[in-house]
């Protein structure tokens, strides 16, 4: 992100102003802060589901201004996790793969693998009511990683889980970062989630960045009170 702004209408609210930063390859970048603070416009804006009113987003070097959003190789994953009702599971990761136009062969070998990866494999016939929350979380995900994309966005995944359940599947997306080494964005307003998963995060406010550090760094050495304040909270 290179000086980005963006304001929702033509005189409406001013999400998020004078954003640069840098995500590396492989990394898992955390956006963290308060409700309203621009975390998941930044996202939505990666994904390409909203255009930035100014400044640039480059992947790879290339501005994606005029890439459309299923050509970004980018996949998201949302706290609703929005799977279809009426879908088998397995309908449902194959979901991104039909669309792409994937042949049916390499489509179930891939729905396979995909469920494999989130310990789901036996469960393809299910629908999604016959799944706990936790589960179909997991299924958004496989859902989300079934194209293989070098990058995936995670919008408060886990808010709607209980804290056992939010804390395993912590554990269960570092596991998959570190196995593929896919680049993640999460975003999250828990100070705890965010200190466990990262290698970096990007501390929000008011739709400015007031640090970015890795986990150590910003507890040890948060960069002013806020970062100091949020960052602490609960620990
Ligand atoms: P939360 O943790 O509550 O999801 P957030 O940090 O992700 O918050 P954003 O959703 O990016 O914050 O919202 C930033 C600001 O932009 C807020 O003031 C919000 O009201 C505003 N906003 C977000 N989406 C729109 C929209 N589609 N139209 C107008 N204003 C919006």
């Amino acid at each position: 992100f290179e000086r980005v702004r963006k304001t929702y209408g033509t005189a409406g609210t001013t999400a998020v102003q004078s954003l640069d930063l840098d995500i590396a390859r492989g990394e898992l970048m955390t956006l963290l802060g308060p409700s309203g603070s621009g975390k998941t416009t930044t996202l939505m804006m990666l994904a390409g589901f909203e255009l930035p009113t100014e400044g640039r987003i480059l992947l790879e070097g290339r501005d994606i201004a005029q890439t459309a959003p299923h050509r970004r190789g980018i996949g998201v994953v949302f706290q609703s996790y929005a799977l279809f009702p009426h879908m088998t599971v397995a309908e449902n990761v194959a979901f991104p793969l039909s669309v792409r136009g994937i042949g049916r062969s390499e489509r179930q070998a891939r729905v396979t693998r995909a469920l494999d990866m989130v310990r789901l494999g036996g469960f393809g016939e299910r629908r999604p009511a016959q799944l706990s929350g936790g589960q179909q979380q997991r299924v958004a995900l496989a859902r989300a990683m079934v194209f293989e994309p070098p990058i995936v966005l995670l919008d408060e995944p886990l808010g709607a889980l209980d804290k056992a359940l939010r804390e395993e599947m912590q554990l269960e997306i570092r596991h998959i970062h570190q196995r593929l080494g896919v680049t993640m964005m999460y975003v999250t307003h828990d100070q705890a989630e965010a200190l466990t998963l990262s290698d970096r995060i990007a501390v929000f406010e008011g739709g400015r960045i007031r640090q970015c550090a890795d986990p150590k760094a910003l507890y040890d050495r948060p960069a002013d009170a806020f970062v100091a304040g949020f960052v602490g909270e609960n620990n």
